[in-house]
């Protein structure tokens, strides 16, 4: 292992364990404060930027500390406004975050993993297969470099976890981000501007509704029987439909939120109107809205977006059971920022690393 690889990564601590790590060095715990500041709010990528503090403490900041900042590899706007980053790891991997402006809100579209393990059927992340999860420091490193370069640090915005990757299946690392993005001296920002989206791992959906600091919370469900789910995202198998709706009952929602539930609309494949009547049964009674996304058409991935009506019909009919439901009308497709729509080709896995996915 490299020296570099052993320099704990101060993009990556939360306060407090920096705190204890600079009292450990012999200096002061409020140090912390100033050196968040500088890092999450002031986007500087060098202790040495770090100007207010004494020099023997950059000093051993330098020595005994890593801080990695993603690189932008490209930029791309599309005719909507959506920007997607292309962005470069200290390993050399990549990684895909998009900017989605005005939904009203201005929004951070943020990876989790380097590739996905959860392989569902019309996703092209889940082609690449899982190549690493991210660690705490780069999930918060895209919002660094977003927040920066599209001169947003002043500005609120909202993060929804829908980049690539499985937010679960990568759980202390993504909750420990979510932690440092809401940190006071930090981006301050409020968990209720948090999306986690999720196919529903469903021990870590558990460990979730403990948590101190919570996210929203967004079910890929997708289908509403576990035959036609099944098929759809593998890991259904092992957590079905109506496990993953008990959870969700269970789930501890605060005053008049609610779970979304993402549905990818496919033609002929979940699309009909038994399937919309399935669905509003499936919810009855479960503080839920239903965001339909038709899908995102690519190569290499067997399936059709439904026609406008085909869309309108099934929303009308949740509409009319009571089912709060939208649409989301996916932005950024002519750049291929669109959900299901992140792919970083030729990111080889090791053999391990194929053997650690297959063991998950
Ligand atoms: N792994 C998380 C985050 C995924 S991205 C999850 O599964 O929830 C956010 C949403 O985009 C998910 O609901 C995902 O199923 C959906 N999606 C994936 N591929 C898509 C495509 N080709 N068209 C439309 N939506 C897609």
């Amino acid at each position: 292992m490299s020296i570099e690889a052993i320099r704990p990564d101060l993009a990556g601590l939360e306060r407090a364990d920096l705190e204890a790590a600079l009292e450990a060095r012999g200096h002061a715990r409020f140090r912390a404060r100033q050196i968040f500041r500088w890092i999450h709010r002031r986007g500087v990528t060098d202790v040495a930027d770090m100007t207010d503090l004494p020099r023997d403490l950059r000093a051993m900041l330098a020595d005994a500390f890593s801080l990695s900042t993603p690189a932008i590899v490209a930029r791309e706007k599309s005719a909507d406004g959506t920007e997607k980053f292309l962005l470069r790891l200290d390993d050399g991997r990549q990684i895909e975050s998009v900017f989605i402006p005005d939904t009203p809100a201005m929004t951070f579209c943020i990876s989790t993993q380097v590739g996905c393990a959860m392989a569902c059927a019309f996703c092209l992340t889940g082609k690449m297969g899982l190549v690493r999860n991210l660690t705490a420091g780069e999930i918060v490193g895209q919002v660094r470099v977003l927040a920066g370069a599209l001169d947003m640090r002043e500005r609120p915005f909202n993060i929804v976890l829908m980049g690539m990757g499985e937010p679960l299946h990568n759980y202390d690392e993504t909750m420990k981000a979510l932690r440092i993005l809401a940190d006071e001296h930090g981006f301050a920002l409020a968990p209720r501007r948090v999306t986690l989206s999720t196919v529903g791992l469903l021990p870590a959906l558990e460990r979730l509704a403990r948590e101190p600091v919570m996210p929203n919370l967004a079910i890929s469900l997708h289908a509403p029987t576990d035959a036609q789910r099944g098929a759809l995202v593998p890991i259904n198998q092992k957590y079905g439909v109506a496990d993953i709706i008990a959870a969700c009952r269970r789930f501890p929602l605060k005053k008049r939120s609610r779970i979304t539930f993402e549905y990818v609309l496919l033609a002929g494949v979940n699309d009909s109107p038994d399937d919309a009547r399935k669905l509003a049964k499936l919810l009855a009674g479960v503080k839920s809205k239903v965001n339909l996304i038709p899908l995102n058409a690519a190569a290499g991935i067997p399936f059709e977006r439904p026609s406008d009506q085909a869309v309108d019909r099934f929303a009308k009919i949740l509409a009319d059971r009571g089912v709060l439901v939208s649409v989301r009308r996916s932005r950024g497709r002519d750049i291929r920022a669109a959900c299901g729509q992140l792919l970083v080709e030729g990111q080889r896995k090791s053999p391990a690393q194929k053997l650690a996915g297959a063991m998950q």
